[in-house]
């Protein structure tokens, strides 16, 4: 049993993400995880279709993860990165760069994703910084998300995301509309006709594109047409502008290929990637760069990359990270994501007939159902927590993005729960 006086505690001093502190909704105390299920306080299981925001990729308490946690941790959990190097980090460095497209060279170890944005977006401007042009603005997307850190919120959606909040203090940048052609749909040239005018209006000022690729993550769960990244990937090159791929969310698999510009054949010149990197046990993330921009960045006037945080290149985060690549590189998480993209379509699909619900979509290990109303959050999560499964909606979204190592059993057991709860009206406001 969780003591009361610890729920109280957090109750009153614990702000949780996106929360108020004067009335948050309850939070469910956790004692354990182990593979796909989470173990509340109070005993009960509840299999995990979260992933832990897209990160547990291999389960939870994973032997091999953890074997290499407790192996690092006797010998350094952290040294400096100034002036100081190690194996871990070395080692993480090859096994990235061996998945990466062969462009992408360097490598900047960051300790989260919107840190990573961060310098990705500083890595774009100091770039330019270092030639005769003076280019500072980002093109991006509406309907994205990037992060919570200022630079990382100046690119999420306008309206979706704390953009009014922060009117003022955030730089401005261009954007254009949300995505329309959907991944499966026939692509429609006109789709890129707001680029190509973004482009051609305003390519002097832009120092680079920033996109999460092919699925919109957090800003709306959608996924859209790989022709719309060639266009852009095209536009960049034609008009000396960088294209930032923020694969936070989608890399490693998740969309069914290691990273989801795969599905464009397309290679950025900056690279994010975060979350699932330590297999969900650390934060670490990092951004990858070209020769290119990297010398550019070097030749700058300031000489160097500005930016150097405390824990840069963890040892630990390193270790964990490196050992979760091996586990993707010996390939099971290929069949993993299809046999759940099969199972989702065919269990999540006919949703589609729900009065309630407005979309279905699957891609990959990730499966949307759009809801016409928003959920009623305290409610619908009890409910969930009740049928024994961990599922986060956000507004009108009910989604899963299980640990690849989930069982049919399992996964059938949260698209049970989710059918279920979109015919229940006080789950919804
Ligand atoms: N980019 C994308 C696409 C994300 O989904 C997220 C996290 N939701 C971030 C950046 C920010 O990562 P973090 O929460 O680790 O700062």
């Amino acid at each position: 049993m969780f003591p009361t006086e610890d729920s109280e505690f957090d109750r009153h001093h614990l702000w949780h993400p996106y929360t108020s502190m004067l009335d948050p909704l309850p939070c469910y105390p956790v004692i354990s995880a182990q593979g796909c299920c989470i173990t509340l306080e109070e005993g009960q299981e509840l299999v995990e279709g979260m992933s832990s925001w897209w990160a547990a990729i291999h389960g939870y308490n994973h032997p091999r993860l953890n074997r290499a946690l407790t192996d690092q941790i006797a010998k350094m959990s952290h040294v400096m990165f100034g002036g100081l190097t190690h194996r871990p980090a070395v080692e993480l460095g090859r096994a990235l760069l061996t998945i990466v497209p062969p462009s992408l060279t360097k490598l900047f170890l960051a300790d989260s994703g919107s840190v990573a944005v961060e310098v990705a977006m500083k890595m774009a401007v100091q770039y330019w910084s270092g030639t005769t042009k003076t280019k500072q603005k980002f093109l991006t997307l509406r309907g994205g998300y990037h992060g919570d850190t200022y630079a990382a919120m100046s690119v999420c959606d306008p309206d979706n995301s704390m953009h009014a909040l922060w009117k003022g203090y955030l730089p401005e940048h261009l954007f254009v509309p949300v995505p329309r052609c959907t991944f499966d749909q026939a692509w429609d040239e006109r789709e890129a006709d707001a680029l190509r005018a973004a482009f051609a209006e305003h390519h002097h000022t832009l120092a680079a594109v920033i996109l999460e690729p092919i699925v919109q993550g957090a800003g709306g769960m959608r996924f859209y047409h790989p022709q719309l990244l060639k266009r852009v990937r095209e536009l960049c090159d034609q008009y000396d502008v960088l294209l930032i791929a923020d694969e936070i969310a989608t890399g490693f698999g998740r969309t069914g290929k290691m990273f989801a510009c795969e599905h464009a054949q397309v290679s950025p010149d900056i690279l994010c990637v975060g979350k699932g990197l330590t297999g969900g046990t650390m934060t670490l993330a990092a951004t990858l760069t070209t020769d290119c921009v990297a010398e550019g960045i070097s030749r700058s006037p300031a000489g160097c990359f500005m930016h150097g945080p405390t824990f840069m290149g963890n040892p630990l985060a390193c270790a964990v990270a490196t050992e979760s690549l091996k586990i993707l590189a010996e390939g099971a998480w290929q069949q993993q994501v299809l046999s759940i993209e099969q199972q989702l379509k065919v269990g999540l699909g006919p949703l589609i007939n729900h009065k309630n619900v407005k979309d279905v979509r699957v891609l990959g290990a990730i499966g949307v159902v759009e809801c016409y109303r928003d959920v009623a959050m305290a409610e619908i999560q009890a409910f969930f927590v009740d049928a024994g499964v961990w599922i986060r909606p956000f507004g009108k979204l009910i989604y899963l993005m299980p640990p690849y190592v989930i069982s049919e059993q399992q996964l059938a057991q949260l698209m049970a729960a989710i059918a279920e709860a979109v015919g229940q009206e006080t789950l919804f406001l």
